[in-house]
């Protein structure tokens, strides 16, 4: 890392690899001053131990600008999940603001394989139009983005969730749990009479079994696009991300 000025590296997270970069750069204590900050969505979220956390919105770019300046902040680390765009921007924004160099870290998008059934949709409400009348599809979406479906009586969804909700904005077909392997969803999808899966392309490896489980049994995916990314620079790993901090004065 450059010596001259004490690193103040600020983790904007939420996601694995935000905390995995907190942790690496925590273990190797090369930095003075390390924050991990989180929006807040999770009720207990799994902190890294030993590293600063800060949790809530800042106020919009212009109040992480104000953050990073009164912080001490020299590298600003978006390290957010790849549809969170508004605070992606925010970061972008406040960085320039601030004179801070930032890099997103966001990792890659899956990329269909040979005989992999995609339709691709901009956003939830034309997946929602994508679905035949009477589909059975599997909503691997997380209960905040299912709302638009109520307007699909229709449809016969299956919900998997970790946690029993207090209700359901539509009568659905829930499974408790979290997902499993490929093996494990190849079984639950035929075990129900899935007949779409329908998700974000998050990328990643701990959320691809649906998609090869959904590849194995030929069943068409629906899937969300990214929204644009973030400006330049931009890696996909940790380990790129560290590399940036060393060498970016
Ligand atoms: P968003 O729409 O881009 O952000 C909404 C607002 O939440 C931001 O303007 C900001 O508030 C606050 N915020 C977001 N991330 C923050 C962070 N790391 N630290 C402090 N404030 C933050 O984001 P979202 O889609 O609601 O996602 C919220 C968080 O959950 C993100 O940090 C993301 O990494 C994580 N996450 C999102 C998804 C997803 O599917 N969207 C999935 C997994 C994890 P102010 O304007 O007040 O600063």
């Amino acid at each position: 890392m450059p010596s001259r000025e004490a690193l103040g590296v600020l983790i904007l997270g939420g996601t694995a690899e935000a905390t995995a970069l907190a942790i690496r750069l925590h273990t190797e204590r090369r930095v003075e001053r390390l924050v991990l900050s989180l929006a807040g969505r999770t009720l207990r979220p799994d902190l890294p131990e030993g590293v600063e956390a800060r949790i809530g919105g800042f106020g919009g770019a212009a109040g992480l600008a104000a953050y990073l300046a009164a912080e001490g902040i020299t590298h600003l680390v978006d390290a957010t999940h790849p549809f969170a765009a508004g605070i992606s921007r925010n970061a972008a924004e406040a960085a320039l603001a601030a004179g801070v160099p930032r890099l997103a870290l966001h990792r890659p998008g899956w990329d269909a394989r040979p005989g992999d059934r995609w339709v691709h949709v901009a956003c939830l409400k034309s997946a929602c139009d994508a679905l035949p009348p009477g589909a059975r599809p599997f909503l691997a979406l997380g209960r905040q983005h299912i709302a638009p479906f109520r307007h699909r009586p229709d449809l016969r969804p299956v919900l998997r969730m970790v946690d029993p909700p207090d209700a359901l904005p539509f009568a659905a077909d829930l499974v408790l749990g979290k997902p499993g392997d490929a093996a494990s969803e190849i079984a639950l999808f035929a075990g129900k009479g899935i007949t779409h899966v329908v998700c974000r392309n998050a990328g990643g490896a701990a959320s691809y079994a649906k998609i090869e489980a959904a590849g194995a049994l030929r069943l068409p995916v629906v899937l969300i696009d990214r929204p644009p990314a973030p400006p330049p620079p931009m890696v996909a790993s940790v380990e790129e991300a560290v590399a940036w901090l060393r060498r970016t004065p």
